[in-house]
């Protein structure tokens, strides 16, 4: 059966047809009022965006779906959890000054900030799921103590998971450290041919796993945690993985992770995802490079699945800029994210979310 996708374009005349206007009318359409119960605890689960990053969610845009949570009598609150890896968000503290950074302030969204995992990612729950890669998930305490929860994410590329929309931002976004790394648990290694021991990998290296000796690097596996911190950074990209078998268990392992997550809600969830400044990395690394699309749109749904599947085939009937990291594929109706990365199929995500009764990839997109 179809999911219903709402769709908002950006063109605009008129102060009713603003981005604001749009963004509350997509949540009124949407339904999303009937998810909210007057006195719900809502977390409003969306990325701060790392520091050097200025990619993430527009807290203009934010302050919106904050109002029309408070319409309904609810309280809502902004809400993320603390990254694996070394970096602005590491930790509740700077996690939550990188926030205020970048203008997630009360005074601007109208909403307080929690990070859901805790001062040191300790805010731990379980929960059971029974599917191929995990009986159990472990997920941020405070985002699964939430009454009802709107998911605001940007739709972007990404080195590892080929893309990232409502279903990353799910699984990474509402595990703990400890469930971040379950879903990684990919070993990388370094290409010695093609490495100038630059030394930049050793640098970003969380577990300090990388070595560089006689201007070659050397990945110590046992130390390794698959964060991928190290092929984000690497300037002549000498790191790899299994890109075939280990890249689509990850994505599978996230997939299921994320479903987790929705699973908590049922059916108290909602989901936006933000086809604006389409960059081709995530809001994780310390800069946003240039787009590689033209902006698109808002989106709307109660299915994860189906309006990623959506803004995935958005992005793809664009025409690609040129002037950006796709080097290929850039005619409209080209694959985009292949373009950037033909090794990483982040449809793994899709697929598998559908085969394990996260959502629907048949869709029926909506224009308002
Ligand atoms: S070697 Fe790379 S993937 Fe492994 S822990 Fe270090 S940065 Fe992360
Ligand atoms: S970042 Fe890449 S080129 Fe530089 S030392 Fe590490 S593997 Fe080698």
């Amino acid at each position: 059966m179809s999911s219903k996708v709402y769709f908002v374009n950006l063109r605009a005349r008129t102060n009713q047809s603003n981005k604001i206007s749009k963004i509350r009318n997509l949540f009124e359409q949407a339904g999303f009022g009937d998810l909210i119960q007057p006195d719900d605890l809502t977390a409003i689960k969306l990325h701060f965006g790392e520091r050097g990053s200025d990619g993430f969610i527009s807290p203009v845009f934010v302050r919106q779906v904050v109002d029309k949570v408070k319409e309904k009598g609810a309280k809502p609150f902004l809400t993320d959890t603390n990254t694996l890896y070394s970096g602005s968000r590491h930790n509740a503290v700077d996690h939550i000054l990188t926030a205020l950074e970048h203008g997630f302030d009360y005074t601007v969204t109208g909403a307080p900030l929690i990070i859901a995992d805790g001062l040191r990612s300790a805010n731990i729950t379980e929960v059971p799921i029974n599917k191929k890669h995990f009986s159990k998930v472990k997920l941020a305490k405070d985002i699964v103590s939430a009454d009802s929860v709107i998911v605001l994410s940007h739709f972007k590329g990404h080195e590892m998971a080929g893309f990232g929309g409502a279903i990353k931002n799910l699984a990474m976004g509402g595990a703990p450290a400890v469930g971040k790394k379950e879903q990684h648990a990919t070993k990388f290694f370094v290409d010695h041919a093609k490495c100038v021991g630059c030394g930049k990998c050793s640098v970003v290296c969380p577990e300090k796993a990388v070595a560089v000796n006689e201007k070659k690097a050397t990945i110590a596996s046992a130390k390794c945690i698959g964060c991928g911190e190290c092929l984000t950074v690497c300037p002549v990209k000498a790191i790899g993985m299994d890109w075939e078998t280990d890249l689509a268990d990850m994505l599978e392992r996230m997939t299921e992770y994320g479903y987790g997550f929705a699973k908590t809600h049922e059916s108290r969830i909602g989901y936006i995802n933000f086809l604006v400044n389409i960059t081709p990395d995530c809001d994780c690394v310390p800069w946003s490079d240039a787009p590689i699309v033209p902006d698109i749109g808002f989106l709307a749904s109660t299915d994860p699945v189906a309006i990623d599947q959506a803004s995935y085939d958005l992005v793809n009937t664009q025409f690609g800029f040129s002037a950006s990291l796709l080097s290929c594929n850039h005619e409209a109706g080209a694959d985009k994210f292949q373009g950037l990365r033909s090794h990483v199929d982040g449809t793994v995500q899709l697929r598998h979310g559908e085969e394990i009764g996260m959502g629907s990839r048949d869709y029926e997109l909506i224009p308002l």
